[in-house]
């Protein structure tokens, strides 16, 4: 693994060297294949409020840090982020990152999921307000999940009917139910596909849209 950092004349050395050990540290518990080959850009972007990271293609994450983390480095977030993007970069190496909606959606709940696996905290984001509004997103999960061509935007950012983030509420909610039943950690799932995960999970989900 190999660890670049753009723009370094606005990052810190006391920042680089804590990001740099952070990551080693933290790459040392995960099993996902050839992780020697991941690639890790670290940016700085003082227009964004808080870090936040991409995975590219099968071997590249990029974390960029927001103004507060390049002089002091939120390190828990900062690994959880990073863990996330990285579960990403494996799953595209193997299964794919998917093209339909359920897909997607399982993926990026493995991305939430992995982040609490390695010390995050599920933000309050990550959580849908109330039963009033998980009922509705999975009654229209269930038609739409097989579509690839699905409103990404509104499903993970919002804009439409869903709550913003539905996508990545119910794709924490469906990997965290499969993972309690099979006992499983979710850096575990890289390599599952979707559909073995939703036909386990949805059935645990769906029944509690039925009774009002
Ligand atoms: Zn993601």
């Amino acid at each position: 693994m190999r660890i670049h950092f753009h723009f370094t004349q606005s990052i810190p050395t006391a920042t680089r060297l804590a990001i740099r050990a952070a990551v080693r540290r933290s790459m040392a518990k995960v099993s996902y294949p050839a992780p020697r080959l991941v690639d890790v850009v670290v940016v700085c972007d003082p227009k964004q409020s808080i870090t936040h990271g991409h995975a590219l293609y099968q071997h590249t994450v990029v974390l960029t840090l927001g103004p507060n983390d390049i002089l002091m480095p939120d390190l828990r977030r900062l690994i959880a982020v990073f863990h996330h993007e990285l579960s990403h970069v494996a799953r595209i190496k193997s299964v794919g990152y998917g093209h339909t909606l359920g897909e997607a959606v399982v993926t990026e709940g493995i991305g939430i999921a992995v982040e609490e696996e390695f010390g995050g905290d599920i933000a309050q984001w990550a959580h849908f307000s109330g039963a009033n509004h998980e009922k509705p997103t999975i009654q229209r999960f269930i038609t739409e999940q097989g579509s690839a061509d699905y409103d990404h935007d509104e499903w993970f950012f919002g804009g439409g009917e869903l709550e913003p983030a539905a996508g990545y509420k119910l794709g924490y909610r469906i990997v965290h139910v499969y993972c309690v039943g099979h006992n499983i950690y979710p850096s575990k799932l890289y390599a599952t596909t979707a559909s073995e995960i939703l036909s386990n999970s949805l059935i645990d989900l769906v029944p509690s849209i039925n009774h009002d």
